[in-house]
């Protein structure tokens, strides 16, 4: 494993305040390259690599408060306990898998669970393709002579992730076991993540966990049209289960994708109120997890570096150029992020030279505002 994957799978144990997971581990392999301090121990490159970023000279700009950023989220990830074991994914999947299964026989889904297979690369014709996983069906067995399984590519392989990854393609492989010449995409994949990645993942792998994960895969600041689409349809499915519970939920991956298709709609064409599912069974975990990533989190709550470094000092009543003066930060960009603190998200109050109103310190935390990477 290298060092950026290693922060990768450590980023999903730690509450990032990067407003992008895919865009923070780029920067962090640039300055790796760029300080010539890789080693062979990955604790000790990362731990360098947070002097490096840390290594003050000059008032403070957007570039070196992004440096002091980044390195204070990778001091969270050195800080955490055990930080320095490297996780054998493989080995993590395997155990995991049995535990997703003793769950769903719990709630009576018994199938021929295909195995999973650990590749360089996938089984033609999805050879070229660039996903992480791939998980061929009975469709693919008849047509290409696929073995139906879990494919990982190895180098692909993120712990914690592929293990949600893992939940949210079991769910598709029981669904499939009613209906497996028809493709299930749009609800199903909401169910698929509600069940698998939320329900299981959230029970084995631990619900913490599983918030970081759907807040970076499906809350970055300036989300791909991919993630979108995902999280509209993870939203739909929370929606139903929000009404219906998993016994609504359940009976519709039992009835398999035609009675899905119906449903879903039924929701896009606004006559989900003629839905009729069987109602019960919250699970306070999930409910809690769903409402915080589809109706609370704040995700445009992100403004830049310098900014968001400002942010986490300043306070009703203080002098921006006293600020500025004090925090030895440059003049000229220093105003411009209080300012935008201000115009772009409203959390301050500026009048004249004070800071009339800071939203900031009436919450106990700055947790929910993140950085844009520059
Ligand atoms: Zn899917």
């Amino acid at each position: 494993m290298d060092t950026v994957s290693f922060i990768h799978g450590k980023a999903y144990l730690i509450k990032g305040q990067f407003a992008d997971l895919g865009f923070f581990l780029k920067k962090v392999s640039n300055y790796i390259k760029e300080s010539r301090i890789e080693k062979s121990n990955i604790l000790y490159t990362v731990q360098s690599t947070i002097e490096y970023l840390k290594n003050k000279s000059g008032p403070v700009t957007q570039e070196s408060a992004l440096k002091r950023l980044i390195a204070d989220d990778l001091k969270k990830i050195v800080n955490m306990e055990n930080s320095e074991k490297v996780i054998d994914t493989q080995e993590m999947l395997a155990a995991q898998y049995e535990d997703y299964k003793d769950i769903l026989a719990k709630f009576g889904f018994n199938i021929k669970y295909p195995k999973i297979y650990f590749v360089d690369n996938f089984p033609k014709p999805y050879h070229t393709m660039q996903w992480s996983a791939c998980s061929p069906d009975k469709e693919d067995e008849i047509k290409y002579g696929i073995k139906p399984g879990f494919y990982f590519r190895k180098d692909k392989l993120v712990p914690f992730k592929s293990s949600f990854i893992l939940a949210h393609e079991i769910i598709h492989a029981i669904i499939a076991a009613s209906d497996p010449f028809f493709i299930g995409r749009g609800l199903e994949d909401g169910i698929c993540d509600l069940v698998g990645s939320v329900l299981l993942g959230g029970r084995v792998i631990g619900f913490d966990i599983c918030k970081n994960y759907l807040t970076y895969e499906y809350l970055s600041y300036h989300n791909n049209q991919f993630s979108e689409i995902y999280l509209d349809y993870f939203r739909l499915a929370t929606s139903l289960y929000l009404q219906f519970g998993f016994d609504g939920i359940f009976y519709l991956i039992k009835r398999g994708r035609q009675a899905i298709k119906k449903v879903e709609s039924s929701c896009l064409s606004g006559t989900f109120n003629e839905i009729n599912l069987p109602m019960g069974q919250w699970d306070l975990n999930v409910n809690r997890l769903v409402n915080f990533i589809t109706l609370m989190y704040p995700r445009n709550m992100v403004v830049s570096p310098l900014a968001k470094f400002i942010a986490g000092f300043l306070k009703k009543g203080d002098s921006v150029r006293k600020i500025i003066a004090i925090n030895n930060i440059d003049a000229s960009q220093g105003e411009e992020a209080i300012r935008e603190l201000q115009e772009r998200v409203y959390l301050v109050l500026i009048n004249g030279d004070v800071i009339d109103y800071s939203e900031i310190e009436y919450l106990e935390t700055n947790n929910f505002l993140r950085y844009e990477l520059i």
